[in-house]
């Protein structure tokens, strides 16, 4: 195979846009499939195409820059810019390039491009994610510093007194505690980190243990159904669930006494509901409810506390055992979440 025939068939085959410009021109020379792709052109359309056409006006004075200071040092440099697709969308695209001389003149510009959107999209997500966390932990830091303010400054004279503030900074710690691992899982989740260890378990001895060991209050938690058969799943995680669609199911249903847990056999997968006869969840509110962070604005403004972290939790745990977590609710009179699990 001639080398020059090889070494095209080895560029249309990299995942990145590689491409020469002629620096005379400023027009396209030559482009690998992959910079078809990243711009929506066909490479006929391109060649011969002023590199300044799919640059946004903004930011050619930049690139322009760039490309001064490469030919003036000569050395290869990489940056971050947008292109203009042909459909007109913008993509963000990482460069890396050289300058190429031909009889000691300035030529050609050697350039690799990568499609790096989803690479921002998950950097935007990680600043969220931090500025969140950041905020979430102001709120116990800022009480606990006032009540050991007040307690360093005698406020509380009385040893009740006292030991009511030192009661509520304990009560802000266990707080940051769970804020924190609930961080961290969210943490593995993002990071492709979180795995699920499957064993064989009895799913109905689970549930019995889950429901005598919750807290007792004024819901009773009614158990219909059992699947008389063991699970492969990851007992932990499975539990986790169970326990934080039960924990909303009291928390969102003030008014009520009673929750009913139920387990239901399909062909090939096991149902785990939770009913509440609470506040209920509007149409718009039940497509976000397992989004990171979501909280609806009836938690925000009630005395309720959460994070809208523990919904989204449930779901990676439930997706990472291929199963199906959904809720139904009206509004003002209760929810429905259910959970699926396959027996395999
Ligand atoms: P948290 O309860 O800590 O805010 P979740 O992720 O468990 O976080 O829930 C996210 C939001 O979903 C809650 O803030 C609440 O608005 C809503 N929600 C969850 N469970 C229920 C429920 N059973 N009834 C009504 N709203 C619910």
């Amino acid at each position: 195979m001639p080398s020059e025939h090889r070494y095209h068939q080895i560029l249309d085959n990299v995942n990145d846009a590689v491409y020469t410009v002629d620096l005379t021109t400023k027009q396209f020379t030559s482009l690998n499939k992959a910079g078809e792709r990243l711009t929506g052109y066909a490479k006929k359309e391109l060649l011969g195409k002023p590199f300044t056409d799919i640059i946004p006006p903004e930011l050619l004075p930049l690139v322009l820059k760039m490309i001064r200071k490469k030919i003036k040092r000569d050395v290869s440099t990489v940056y971050e810019i947008e292109i203009i697709r042909k459909d007109g969308s913008r993509v963000p695209i990482e460069i890396s390039s050289k300058i190429s001389y031909k009889d000691d003149k300035p030529h050609e510009i050697l350039g690799v491009a990568r499609d790096i959107t989803e690479r921002r999209h998950i950097e935007r997500q990680r600043e969220v994610f931090v500025s969140l966390i950041t905020h979430e932990i102001k709120n116990p830091l800022t009480a606990i510093k006032m009540y050991a303010q007040l307690l360093i400054r005698e406020e509380a004279d009385t040893a009740s007194g006292r030991m009511g503030h030192i009661r509520a900074i304990q009560q802000q710690i266990s707080l940051l505690n769970q804020l924190m691992s609930d961080f961290l899982e969210v943490n593995q989740l993002q990071l492709g980190k979180f795995q699920i260890i499957k064993e064989k378990f009895d799913l109905d001895k689970e549930i019995d243990s889950i429901v005598s060991s919750f807290p007792k209050g004024k819901h009773t938690i009614v158990r219909k159904g059992r699947l008389k058969r063991k699970v492969s799943a990851d007992k932990n995680r499975i539990r986790q669930v169970i326990w934080n669609l039960l924990s909303n199911a009291v928390k969102y249903s003030p008014d009520a006494d009673k929750v009913v847990l139920s387990v239901v056999r399909r062909n090939d997968s096991v149902a785990v509901s939770v009913v509440d006869f609470g506040v209920g969840l509007s149409p718009s509110d039940q497509k976000k409810i397992f989004d990171l962070f979501y909280r609806t604005k009836f938690s925000h403004q009630s005395k309720i506390r959460g994070h809208g972290l523990g919904l989204y939790i449930c779901q990676q745990i439930v997706k990472g055992h291929k199963g199906k977590i959904k809720v139904e609710s009206v509004e003002g009179k209760g929810s429905t979440f259910s959970f699926t699990i396959p027996l395999t």
